[in-house]
């Protein structure tokens, strides 16, 4: 196996490989794992290949999180790996360190994670941990460092992510009034202000929708 020959098997459920590690002791991956690869979604395409699949029309509640450990749990079967998520647990897992230590990540002027091609709309939909070392690529070059303009340091209406971090109580205040329409409806106006975040193909729809689970 190869992460190339892990991108392909993800790239057919429109997931595709964010980052790859050779975890150390520190990195709390499961016993025995050479190679931890992260995984997020495909764009574009996602959004509408993972609505047409069947947890969208059961009627039960989280949809992406049980697609994503339906499909991601068969993947690691299929390819001899670990299944790990990111929601649910114990066991809770790492993986905001794991994604700064994937070689595609970083920590955004905003605090926010940033990735080399999701920009600040990354996120990981679970990891798959295999007992082989493969070989990996150079890190990505971080965006940040080129970003000259830094758009995400002043698209927040109301100043609520900034270099001070992210304050909860102002952004939840702002969605409740009328101007908060628009962050509802097409995603953080801070996280659709980064251009590596615009060239991702992410669409408006899949961002109201966790804006409404983080907004209810
Ligand atoms: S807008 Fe620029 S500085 Fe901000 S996260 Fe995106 S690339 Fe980095
Ligand atoms: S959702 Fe809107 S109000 Fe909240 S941090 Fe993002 S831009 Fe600011």
């Amino acid at each position: 196996m190869t992460l190339e020959g892990v991108a392909r098997s993800a790239r057919a459920h429109r997931l595709d490989v964010f980052g790859a590690l050779h975890p150390g002791p520190e990195d709390h991956a499961p016993a025995g794992t050479g190679t931890l690869v992260l995984l997020g979604p495909h764009e574009p395409g996602f959004w509408a290949h993972v609505t047409a699949e069947p947890e969208f029309h059961d009627g039960a509640p989280d949809p992406v999180d049980r697609w994503s450990g339906r499909v991601i749990g068969a993947l690691a079967l299929a390819l001899g790996a670990e299944s790990l998520f990111p929601f649910g647990g114990p066991p809770y897992h790492p993986f905001i360190r794991w994604a700064l230590g994937s070689g595609q990540c970083w920590q955004s002027p905003v605090s926010l994670l940033v990735h080399d091609r999701a920009g600040l709309m990354v996120s990981y939909r679970g990891a798959l941990a295999f007992k082989e070392r493969f070989d990996l690529p150079s890190p990505a070059p971080n965006p940040c460092n080129t970003c000259v303009d830094r758009p995400c340091l002043s698209a927040c209406p109301v100043g609520a992510l900034g270099t001070e971090g992210y304050d909860l109580d102002v952004c939840h205040a702002f969605l409740d009034t009328a101007d908060g329409s628009d962050c509802l409806s097409n995603g953080c106006a801070v996280r659709r202000a980064c251009p590596v975040s615009q060239a991702y193909g992410r669409l408006p729809t899949q961002s109201a929708h966790h804006m409404k689970a983080f907004h209810p």
